[in-house]
């Protein structure tokens, strides 16, 4: 009897697993369109069409190095109590040892893991490939936004542990944030490769996969023109990867699987999570 498999990939480690990831189907803030509540289930999908093989880093996935747990259940209708539901969700995760790798939802999610991942890891810098720069004080007057969602991160961490790539979208203040610490770099592998070399501590990954490009990933909430290509990215997660800074944590926000009926974009946003998984498995085991 063949029994289809649940859950990302050949992911079949359990509590003892150096990795561990976690769905999180929230879509609350988002500005322009929401459906990222979607996202998990349907990276988990398009997981399958994937070999578990990458090429670009020459390694296979290792299924039992990670725990695939599912998604969180959340309450709806409070952003604040679904903040603090994925910190507590983080925090046991990281008691049992784990290193955490989301899926998203929204960008907003990402500020409890950095909050949790910080407590562990006080000279962490946050690594934010985006579209956009999410530096917004406030939208629409609400500071909880995943267009403020950077900012709110850069207020735990502290602006010189920001290093942002791919942002082409911003208000003209942002813009100037940005410029005034540094922040930004080029979306290329010698430009990851520089930032990262300027800096110590440990990293913390999110990808807002709109980064890419709408030609390449129309399914998500807020597309904007002129973005990266596989290859592109690809290059820049190496460089990441390689930096000899540990990522302890990582997540891939912002697919939203209706707005693609392709499915394209939802295998894109898989790939991506599986190249981070092995490329964390490595890491992990090291
Ligand atoms: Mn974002
Ligand atoms: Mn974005």
């Amino acid at each position: 009897m063949n029994i289809a498999p649940r859950g990302f990939l050949e992911c079949t480690g359990g509590p003892g697993a150096p990795l561990a990831l976690l769905g999180v189907p929230f879509d609350g803030t988002c500005s322009y369109r929401p459906g990222a509540r979607f996202g998990p289930a349907a990276v988990r999908d398009a997981s399958w069409s994937l070999e578990t093989y990458s090429p670009d880093l020459g390694a296979d996935l290792d299924g039992p190095a990670v725990a695939d747990l599912g998604d969180l259940e959340l309450p709806p209708g409070s952003t604040e109590r679904v903040l603090a539901a994925v910190a507590d969700a983080a925090r046991e995760v990281a008691g049992r040892g784990q290193r955490l790798v989301a899926l998203g939802g929204e960008h907003l999610v990402t500020l409890p893991l950095v909050r949790v991942a910080a407590e562990q890891h006080p000279d962490l810098t946050l690594v934010a490939f985006d579209a956009h720069a999410d530096l917004r004080d406030a939208y629409l007057g609400e500071p909880l936004s995943h267009a403020t969602v950077i900012r709110r991160c850069a207020e735990i961490l502290g602006p010189g542990r920001i290093r942002q790539f791919g942002v082409r979208s911003g208000t003209r203040e942002e813009f100037a944030w940005m410029r005034d610490r540094g922040s930004l770099g080029p979306a290329t592998a010698e430009g990851v490769r520089e930032a990262l070399a300027g800096g110590t501590g440990p990293l913390y990954l999110t990808v807002d996969v709109d980064v890419f490009d709408p030609g390449f990933l129309p399914g998500t909430g807020t597309p904007e023109p002129g973005g990266l290509d596989w290859r592109g990215f690809s290059a820049c997660l190496g460089a990441v990867l390689g930096s000899g800074r540990p990522v302890m944590g990582a997540d891939v926000v912002e697919l939203s699987p209706p707005w693609d009926p392709s499915g394209a974009s939802a295998v894109l946003a898989a790939k991506v999570v599986r190249e981070i998984l092995v490329g964390l498995q490595g890491l992990a085991g090291a």
